[in-house]
C-alpha cells in the first residue's frame, strides 16, 4: 500500500511517499533528511502527538497547558476529557505539573496565572 503524508518535524514540510505492507514500512521517499524516515515509521507504526490545550482555573480563567512529551495518538481524546474535568489550583507558574503521570506524560502549565 502507498500513502502520502506531510512531514511535520520541521517547517520544510516534505511530502513523504510511504510504501507499507501491513504495519511494516518498506520504503520512504521524498524526505530531505533522515528524520523524515523516522517520522514516517512512527506515523505508520505508533503515531504520537504532543497535546496543547487549555485548562479551567479555580477563578474561571483558562490556563494554556501541554503534555511534557508526545503521547500515543489513540490516548488523546481520553487525555482531553481528563483535562476538561480538572480545575487548576491558583497560583500557577509556567512549568507547574497540573496533572501528573497520565498516558505516559505530565500535563504542565505554559503560562503564569
Ligand atoms: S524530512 Fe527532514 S527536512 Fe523534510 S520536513 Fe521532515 S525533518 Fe524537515
Amino acid at each position: 500500500m502507498t500513502k502520502e503524508l506531510t512531514c511535520i518535524i520541521c517547517p520544510r514540510g516534505c511530502t513523504l511517499k510511504i510504501e507499507t505492507e501491513g504495519k511494516t514500512v518498506r520504503s520512504v521517499s521524498g524526505n530531505a533528511c533522515p528524520r523524515g524516515i523516522r517520522y514516517a515509521e512512527s506515523e505508520c507504526i505508533a503515531p504520537v502527538r504532543t497535546v496543547t490545550t487549555t485548562m479551567r482555573c479555580k477563578d474561571g480563567r483558562l490556563v494554556p497547558v501541554k503534555t511534557d512529551r508526545p503521547i500515543p495518538k489513540e490516548s488523546m481524546m481520553a487525555l482531553m476529557a481528563l483535562v476538561n474535568a480538572t480545575i487548576a489550583p491558583l497560583p500557577i507558574t509556567a512549568g507547574d505539573i497540573l496533572i501528573k503521570d497520565v498516558y505516559g506524560c505530565n500535563v504542565v502549565a505554559t503560562k503564569d496565572m
